[in-house]
């Protein structure tokens, strides 16, 4: 993100408060006739969901041209996600540019799109397996615990930070697949009971809108019937990109609902999480599906990652807040993109990060500003973008400890190196050299 054009604001006063409510799904020659009782139908939109590179040919018919199908297919042989896309997704993408489509980029992967990974990129960047005392749980911070117990989405993300895990093998990565499953849910249950400083859970994945109604009630049940567990967070992304659930799954909802209001009667909390990266995003049934939860008092909050070509601007960053918060979501994190395989072409440089945060600030109410955080690698937890111990902008290595998280420990994150000056690129390509800038960068930090 170059400084200047990409932090000057020109959103209009109320742009938020449109929502797109066109039948934009007819651009697709194989769903021109669908109509909008079919598309706004859950069951219709997993049916036709797309799981294939043939399948966006022949969905797309002549709107497909053969430069990019190849560009498709040899982004198969690279990237660690497998296609898997709702046609609400898929219609919203630009089809006259989908090289430089923000929503392209996010779901559907490219061959020309990949970069070399970093040197220091890892496959569990976050080291969410390391800090698993038992399978499908993470537990780093004291009170809560990370509990996966699915590695099924309804759509599967290009930069998702679990790729090691989530959403079957690809031709690159070997994966472990796994839905609910009795006999794992009763270890993670058995040690979250065994540990009474846990108050909170993340149950994530994978995704809760890939459980069942009867899943939900099970997990969300168990979980509140523990004495000290105060607090639920299912996350999903499945309001920004199957919204439809939300809206004609009623079984699903009302179990969501029940484990809700059971919280509250309880005295205990039950939220969603979600995930909207991009305002391109959000059309009428987000809006729509946010009234139905509104309505109901279900706290709805939103982690948005940073990515380059996405949102790494003010203009849509705004938008993108003020439009969830117009929703009744409130904005509550944007990270830095993880250092995790096939994701290079994503990330920015702190630098960039900090920056859209102070163009950010004070655009809207100080309760709708998302923190803009860096979960550092290594298992520190996130920490905020300008919370850094030491930053040598000119290498790209920022320093940075989690003293409540893992005390003594310090952790690094660095920048894309195609960002960097070309001397320091130089500097990168040598091992000695970027090793003696690490531990040089580690010294100024005063470790
Ligand atoms: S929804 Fe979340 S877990 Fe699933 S692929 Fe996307 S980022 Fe990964």
């Amino acid at each position: 993100m170059s400084k200047g054009n990409n932090l000057k604001l020109t959103l209009k006063d109320d742009q938020h408060r449109h929502f797109r409510d066109d039948d934009f799904w007819r651009i697709i020659p194989a769903w021109k006739d669908v109509t909008r009782e079919e598309f706004s139908d859950h069951m219709w939109q997993m049916k036709h969901s797309i799981k294939k590179v043939e399948q966006v040919k022949t969905v797309l018919a002549e709107l497909c041209k053969d430069q990019f199908y190849q560009d498709m297919l040899e982004g198969q042989k690279i990237t660690p996600m497998n296609i898997r896309i709702t046609p609400y997704i898929f219609a919203l993408m630009d089809w006259n540019d989908p090289v430089n489509c923000p929503m392209r980029k996010q779901f559907l992967p490219i061959g020309s799109q990949f970069l070399p990974d970093h040197p220091y990129y890892e496959a569990d960047s976050l080291h969410e397996d390391v800090d698993s005392p038992v399978p499908t749980i993470t537990h780093r911070y004291h009170d809560k615990v990370l509990f996966l117990p699915t590695t099924i989405c309804p759509v599967y993300c290009s930069y998702c930070t679990r790729s090691r895990l989530i959403g079957g093998s690809t031709e690159t990565v070997e994966k472990e697949t796994y839905g609910v499953n009795q006999a794992r849910m009763d270890v993670a249950f058995d040690y979250i009971r065994a540990h009474p400083a846990i108050e909170d859970v993340v149950i994530s994945g994978g995704d809760a809108f890939m459980m069942t109604a009867k899943q939900i009630t099970f997990i969300g049940e168990n979980l509140l019937n523990i004495p000290h567990i105060r607090r639920l967070r299912f996350a999903t992304k499945g309001i920004a990109i199957y919204p439809q659930k939300i809206l004609s799954d009623h079984e699903w909802f009302n179990a969501l609902n029940g484990v809700h209001k059971k919280a509250r009667e309880m005295g205990k909390s039950v939220v969603i999480h979600t995930h909207f990266s991009s305002p391109k995003e959000i059309t009428i049934f987000s809006k729509l599906a946010m009234d139905r939860l509104f309505a109901e008092g279900i706290i709805v909050r939103n982690q948005a990652v940073l990515q380059e070509g996405v949102n790494d601007n003010i203009n849509d960053m705004v938008l993108l807040i003020k439009q969830i918060s117009y929703m009744n979501i409130q904005p509550y994190y944007v990270y830095m993109h993880d250092m995790v395989p096939g994701c290079e072409h994503f990330r920015t440089t702190i630098a960039e990060g900090e920056a859209l945060e102070k163009a950010v600030r004070g655009t809207t109410a100080g309760f709708n500003t998302p923190t803009f955080v860096c979960d550092a690698p290594g298992g520190g937890g996130k920490r905020h973008v300008a919370s850094y111990e030491y930053y040598d902008r000119e290498n790209g290595i920022s320093v940075w400890t989690a003293p409540n998280v893992k005390p003594g420990e310090v952790f690094f994150y660095f920048d894309p190196i195609r960002k960097l000056s070309a001397e320091a690129q130089a500097r990168w390509s040598v091992k000695e050299t970027r090793e003696a800038m690490i531990a040089e960068a580690k010294k100024k930090a005063g470790f």
